[in-house]
């Protein structure tokens, strides 16, 4: 006769009860998802999420990409450190403010003692690839680090097709890596200035309009140093203008996608390196100022176990790019990153995460001192004029125009966040690695596309 001994039947009754206990657990709480193989980061370049439908555009300017935003997690108050291109994405691919990673300007490189996402990626096993389509991403200033193949496509001032070139590549590699795990980084600059697109996309876009706007960088600057006026009528324009060129990077956003498919091993981000200004503080284009119309970006999520359909309030930055990535797939950060893995904010820890206090700087190596910088924590936000060290305070909560400043009725709020800017810039204090020379025809070329004044 069979029988079990009494500490058999104990282990048998063991046993059982902790498959019932697993089972309750996987009830309560699925199983995380295996960690993505693949990443793919998009930066849009000058993207205003204010004109993108999922960020609440009354216009048809993003329907791809509020596709994307209806299956990952959208952070609604996402800003970028710098309001211009190079630095910002030097933070979008370190991790590091601007006066961490050091690449303020045009004439430095990377230092080699910071680590890009690619080179940690890359060493992990990763195949890495980027397409990018900006001379400040051009590889003269290191951002090249760490990936296997870049390939920089050159901007063109004044076209109107969409860049193919940026799809075509990334397609292409796309389907040359389909079976690896891999890192693919595409920026594009289709949006950016000048404004135009082809006649199909403006004609959807841009009412009626008589007047002399163009959505030329060179007007553009022009208006921006006061040359020139823009009135109401004006603006209105170029801002149609700017919709359009919205839209049909949106349809061209759409080859890309459909090369993804919507494999769940795959993360992807889409955010953009800094906003614009349509005249709402007096100025254009970007790059000097920190309002919320340059600092602002979009950044949304899918794939990488965010879940569909989830919007997040608390404040998200640029620097927070990298250190979300390298959770997600598994590999440790390189040393201490300014920013933080944003994935407790979509698994309902925000605590873990909280309201931080976030800086906005890069003012070209002291080069252009008129440039601002800014501080923010939760619902305010302090500018401060370093050439006359005036302040200007807003409740981005109660005033998210910032329209009125309140420095003059909060002197202890000032203070407190004049204190810290000052901390952070006596702490963070990077200088980049060896001199960057551009040539003549560089230097044109950064002219034409508004960063040399
Ligand atoms: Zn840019």
């Amino acid at each position: 006769m069979l029988r079990t001994s009494g500490i058999a039947a104990r282990a048998v009754l063991f046993v059982a009860l902790a498959a019932a206990l697993a089972g309750a657990a996987c009830r309560q709480r699925p199983a995380a998802p295996p960690p993505p193989r693949r990443v793919v980061l998009l930066s849009i370049d000058t993207l205003v999420p204010a004109h993108l439908g999922c960020y609440g555009y009354d216009r048809a300017t993003s329907p791809r990409l509020d596709a994307v935003a209806r299956t990952g997690v959208v952070f609604e108050r996402a800003t970028s450190p710098a309001p211009w291109t190079l630095p910002a994405h030097a933070s979008m691919l370190t991790g590091l403010y601007p006066s961490s990673h050091g690449l303020r300007d045009h004439d430095v490189t990377l230092a080699a003692n910071v680590a890009t996402l690619a080179d940690v990626l890359a060493a992990h096993g990763f195949a890495t690839a980027a397409v990018v389509n900006s001379h400040n991403l051009s590889p003269l200033f290191g951002l090249q680090r760490g990936f296997q193949q870049y390939e920089y496509v050159k901007e063109e001032v004044g076209r109107r097709e969409p860049t193919r070139a940026i799809t075509d590549r990334a397609v292409e590699w796309l389907g040359q890596h389909r079976d690896d795990r891999f890192f693919l980084f595409v920026h594009t600059y289709d949006v950016h200035s000048d404004y135009r697109s082809l006649p199909e996309y403006e004609r959807r876009f841009v009412r009626p309009y008589a007047g002399p706007a163009d959505g030329t960088t060179a007007q553009l600057l022009r208006a921006r140093t006061g040359k020139l006026t823009l009135d109401a009528a004006d603006i209105e324009h170029v801002q149609d203008l700017y919709d359009a060129g919205i839209r049909q990077y949106d349809d061209e956003l759409g080859r890309l996608l459909d090369a993804l498919g919507d494999d769940p091993g795959t993360m992807l981000i889409i955010t953009s390196d800094h906003g614009e200004e349509f005249g709402e503080h007096g100025g254009f284009l970007h790059g000097r100022t920190q309002f919320e119309e340059v600092v602002r970006i979009p950044l949304i999520v899918r794939g990488g176990g965010a879940p569909a359909g989830l919007r997040v309030a608390t404040t998200a930055s640029l620097i927070d790019v990298m250190p979300t990535i390298l959770a997600a797939v598994g590999v440790p950060a390189p040393g201490a990153l300014d920013g933080v893995d944003l994935a407790p904010l979509w698994r309902g820890d925000a605590d873990a995460i909280g309201e931080r206090t976030l800086f906005h700087e890069a003012d070209h190596n002291n080069a252009a001192p008129d440039v601002t910088r800014a501080v923010r924590h939760d619902r305010e936000k302090l500018h401060v004029d370093r050439l006359t060290g005036s302040a200007m305070l807003f409740d981005l909560a109660a005033d998210p125009g910032e329209r009125r400043d309140v420095a003059a009725a909060e002197p202890a709020r000032v203070g407190t966040l004049r204190a810290a800017l000052e901390a952070f810039a006596k702490t963070h204090t990077a200088t980049g690695g060896g001199p960057v020379t551009l040539t003549p025809e560089q230097l044109e070329r950064l002219k034409s596309l508004g960063y040399v004044r």
